[in-house]
C-alpha cells in the first residue's frame, strides 16, 4: 500500500524505555514474551551507546535496557487520509465529508438505513469506528470513561528524532516536513489551560531531546482515548450481519492489522480466528 499510495512513512523503527524500575521489567518481561514466540517482528534490548547512534539528541541518562522494535515506522496521518480519498474517488468510492451519524432506523441481516446530517443512507454494511462516540451510537456500554490525553504538534524544525521515541512521560516522533508531534502519557490534567499543558509538556520535552530550545507549538489538542471496558479491542457484528463496530485503544499500532483483517471479514465474508475474542458479543 505504501508504494501503491506514495505514503509517507519513516520507517525507522521505536525505541522505548522508562525511568522507573517497575516499568522498566515490565518491558522486559514483554519483549521476553514476544521473543518466545516462533515468530516474532524483530526486537531487541539496546544498551544507551547504540541507542545514541540512532539518536544522537535523545537523553538516554545511561538507561542500558532500551528496547528498540527495528519494524516500526511513523506515517504522516493527513497526508495518508487525503491519498486514500483519492483513491476510493477514483474506484468510483464517494467520501461525504463532513457528515454526522445521528441514529439507526433500521437494521437487519439484509441492510440498514441511517439518518446522517446529510440525509437518509442505506448500505450493506454500516461500519461505525466512531471512538468515543461508539457507546452512544448504540445506547449501550461498551466503553471506560473516555481519558483524555495532550497531542502537541510542533512548527517543522531542524531533524532532532529518527524514529518514534517512547521515553518518560511523553512519546515523540518528527515527520519528514519538520513537525515533531508529542503525545504525554497521563491522562490530561482537565483544570489546566494550553499554557500550563505546553510548560509541562515543554519540560518532559527538554529532559528527552537534547535541543536546546522550548517546543514551538503550531498545535495543540486534546484527544479522547476510546478504551474499552475489558481494555480489549471490540471488533465485529453487531446482532446483525448489516452492523459492524471496530473500537480500541492503541487503535495506530492496531490500524494496518485490524484495516486488513475487518477487510477480509467484510468483503470476502469469512470470520477471522484472529478475531474471535474480540467480538462485541461479549458484552451482551
Ligand atoms: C494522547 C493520546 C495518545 C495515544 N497514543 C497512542 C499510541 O501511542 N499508540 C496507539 O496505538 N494508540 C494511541 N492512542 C489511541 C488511539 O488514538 C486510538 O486508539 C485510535 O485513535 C482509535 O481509532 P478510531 O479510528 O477507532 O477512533 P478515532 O481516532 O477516535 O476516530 C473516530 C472518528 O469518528 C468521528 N465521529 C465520532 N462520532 C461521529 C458521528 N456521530 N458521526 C460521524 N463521525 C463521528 C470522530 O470525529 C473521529 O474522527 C492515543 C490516544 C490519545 C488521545
Amino acid at each position: 500500500m505504501q508504494r501503491e499510495l506514495s505514503l509517507d512513512i519513516k520507517w525507522n523503527g521505536s525505541l522505548e524505555w522508562s525511568s522507573a524500575m517497575k516499568d522498566q521489567e515490565k518491558l522486559i518481561e514483554s519483549v521476553n514474551e514476544l521473543q518466545s514466540y516462533p515468530k516474532y517482528t524483530p526486537t531487541s534490548i539496546i544498551g544507551h551507546k547504540k541507542a545514541k547512534k540512532l539518536e544522537p539528541h535523545i537523553n538516554f541518562r545511561g538507561n542500558e535496557n532500551i528496547i528498540f522494535s527495528k519494524a516500526d515506522g511513523a506515517i504522516n496521518p493527513k497526508d495518508a487520509i487525503s491519498k486514500m480519498i483519492d483513491v476510493i474517488k477514483k474506484n468510483g468510492g464517494s467520501v461525504l465529508y463532513p457528515c454526522k451519524f445521528e441514529k439507526i432506523i433500521e437494521s437487519n441481516d439484509s441492510f440498514s438505513k441511517v439518518k446522517t446530517s446529510m440525509g437518509i443512507l442505506k448500505s450493506e454494511n454500516v461500519i461505525f469506528c466512531n471512538g468515543v462516540d461508539v457507546d452512544n451510537s448504540f445506547n449501550v456500554n461498551f466503553l471506560k470513561k473516555p481519558r483524555p490525553g495532550v497531542i502537541i504538534k510542533t512548527k517543522p524544525q531542524k531533524n532532532l528524532i529518527n524514529s518514534v521515541v517512547y521515553g518518560p512521560k511523553i512519546h515523540a516522533h518528527q515527520q519528514s516536513n519538520g513537525q515533531i508531534i508529542i503525545g504525554e502519557q497521563i491522562t490530561a490534567p482537565i483544570k489546566e489551560n494550553t499554557k500550563d499543558h505546553i510548560k509541562r509538556i515543554n519540560k518532559h520535552f527538554k529532559s528527552m531531546v537534547k535541543s536546546g530550545t522550548d517546543l514551538n507549538p503550531s498545535e495543540v489538542l486534546i484527544g479522547w482515548r476510546p478504551i474499552p471496558k475489558d481494555d480489549l479491542p471490540i471488533i465485529g457484528k453487531f446482532k446483525n450481519k448489516s452492523v459492524y463496530i471496530a473500537v480500541m485503544h492503541s487503535g495506530i499500532s492496531l490500524a494496518a492489522i485490524v484495516g486488513n483483517l475487518v477487510t477480509q471479514e467484510i468483503v470476502d465474508e469469512v470470520d477471522s480466528l484472529l478475531l474471535k475474542d474480540f467480538r462485541p458479543s461479549r458484552f451482551f
